[in-house]
């Protein structure tokens, strides 16, 4: 039975809670996630709401301290929350210890966020006069986060939150609780003043409506579905406090005749395929300009055919199954409606290491109708569509034809190409010769269209949403 993290001490919850089992292996029961409650909630966002005032009248270099600790915390116990990602999520254990690294990055430069200036000074009218503009916290924050990665975005929401003084509620999603609870215990294991990062656990409709709500919030940083994406987005524009939107994406690579293909179809298979296609970031669409077609499916095969799947435990897995039966029947009725037509698909190992998981065999598949659902919606699986388009100019507009503008890349050798890409590629991240997973840990974060609304994360964007502008004027 998983407890919340609140005021820095562990809150049992006697209402109603739900298993989470293993995604590798239904038998394993992971935790006994509670619903969650308005209560809880209101509780939380309580302490939070006291606990404000000390946190941010800290100065710059004490809460940077704070960072840091919690930093070396987790470094300490970075195999025991890698193995909590494994489990939890069914994330291969060498991705789970590279999103642990990460922590420590996102952690150690929010620290050195804490101390940098933290305004400008703006001439006056007045030449008596002294006047700057002050970045203050906007004071509780919640943050409600997806089972994906489930220490990173946590941490990439709540390290700047703090380092720039506010106070935060997170509730993390139901199918990565246990490792939001681990999270919890490494900030009171570091010593974070009691009440600054609290974790509320349960359901969406139930925990993630009352905290929406909660009065004490003065802003949302949501990272999830486009469904529930809108809703915050609609709850916070009625409450007018700040919100941003992390969403889904439909993410594609171009391929262009004179790309290095082999590199192309290693880092197209990696974008797809690795930890089954469910990172909001992975590759779902391949659209190859003509003549290059049979030679690209060609390596991608190769390159498919190299990724180990399962079981996550082992260090060189790169394919784990999904996350639930749901999400896979998901995807096998959206495969179904769309008649695709099968151009590779990996053999899924038997035996007693995947008989209870989730597990989806890797696949490519011709996608004739780009305007269909396999082209549009996000699937969030290891599932590529390919497409064949005339020349660059049509190969662009059939990567910009879906609601989405989250992460693309062009392989090519031309520069000319490649900068053509780069103005007219209608995506947060856009990429040359690179896949479209991932992003260095200082850089902006987030999409365009229907991906992402409100400011970037990461880098020097989370300033834009962790701080207010005061203007300040001073005369004699
Ligand atoms: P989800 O939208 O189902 O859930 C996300 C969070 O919202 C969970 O904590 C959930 O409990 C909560 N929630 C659900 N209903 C709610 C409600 N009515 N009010 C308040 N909170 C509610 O998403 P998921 O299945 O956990 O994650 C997968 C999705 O996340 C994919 O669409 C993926 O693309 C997206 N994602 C986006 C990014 C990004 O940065 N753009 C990163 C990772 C994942």
């Amino acid at each position: 039975m998983l407890s919340h993290f609140i005021a820095g001490e562990l809150v049992a919850d006697g209402g109603a809670h739900r298993e989470h089992r293993n995604p590798s292996d239904s038998s394993d029961l992971v935790a006994m996630v509670p619903d969650g409650s308005a209560a809880v909630v209101g509780r939380a966002t309580a302490v939070a709401a006291e606990a404000l005032s000390r946190w941010s009248r800290l100065a710059g270099p004490v809460r940077a301290d704070h960072l840091h600790a919690w930093a070396t915390t987790i470094g300490d116990r970075r195999e025991e929350l890698a193995q909590a990602v494994c489990r939890e999520v069914g994330k291969p254990i060498s991705e789970a210890r590279g999103e642990v690294a990460r922590c420590l990055t996102i952690l150690r430069y929010s620290a050195g966020e804490a101390v940098r200036s933290s305004g400008d000074v703006i001439p006056a009218q007045s030449a008596e006069a002294l006047q700057f503009s002050l970045r203050e916290p906007l004071g509780v924050v919640a943050l409600i986060t997806p089972w994906n990665f489930p220490l990173a975005i946590p941490l990439w929401k709540a390290a700047p939150a703090l380092a720039f003084g506010n106070t935060v509620v997170l509730k993390p999603s139901e199918m990565a609780s246990h490792t939001a609870t681990l999270l919890a215990d490494s900030a009171r294991q570091a010593g974070l003043p009691p009440g600054v990062f609290n974790v509320v656990l349960g359901t969406g409709e139930a925990a993630g409506t009352a905290l929406l709500r909660a009065s004490e919030v003065r802003g949302i940083s949501f990272t999830g579905s486009v469904r529930v994406g809108r809703v915050v987005a609609a709850v916070a524009a009625e409450r007018n406090i700040r919100y941003q939107t992390e969403m889904g994406g439909k993410n594609a690579v171009v391929v262009l005749a004179d790309a290095d293909m082999e590199r192309a179809a290693m880092l197209t298979a990696a974008g797809a395929m690795r930890f089954a296609g469910q990172k909001c970031t992975a590759t779902s669409r391949a659209i190859v300009v003509a003549g290059a077609e049979r030679e690209f499916i060609e390596a991608l095969r190769r390159q498919i055919e190299r990724l180990r799947i399962g079981p996550v435990t082992e260090p060189d897995a790169a394919v784990g199954p999904l996350i639930s039966s749901r999400a896979r029947d998901s995807i096998r009725r959206t495969l179904a409606e769309a008649d695709a037509e099968s151009l590779y698909e990996a053999a899924l190992p038997d035996g007693d290491g995947f008989s209870r998981g989730n597990f989806f065999p890797p696949l490519v598949v011709r996608g004739t109708d780009p305007d269909a659902a396999l082209a549009q919606q996000e699937l969030f699986g290891p599932v590529l569509a390919t497409f064949v388009a005339r020349d660059v100019d049509e190969a662009i507009a059939l990567a910009n034809r879906t609601p989405y503008g989250l992460s693309a890349s062009l392989f090519t050798r031309d520069l000319r190409q490649a900068l053509y890409w780069v103005h007219e590629m209608q995506a947060g991240l856009v990429r040359v010769n690179g896949d479209t997973t991932g992003v260095d840990p200082h850089a902006p974060f987030g999409g365009m269209k229907g991906s992402s609304s409100g400011s970037r994360e990461q880098g020097p964007a989370a300033r834009e949403f962790y701080t207010e502008i005061k203007t300040v004027q001073i005369n004699p």
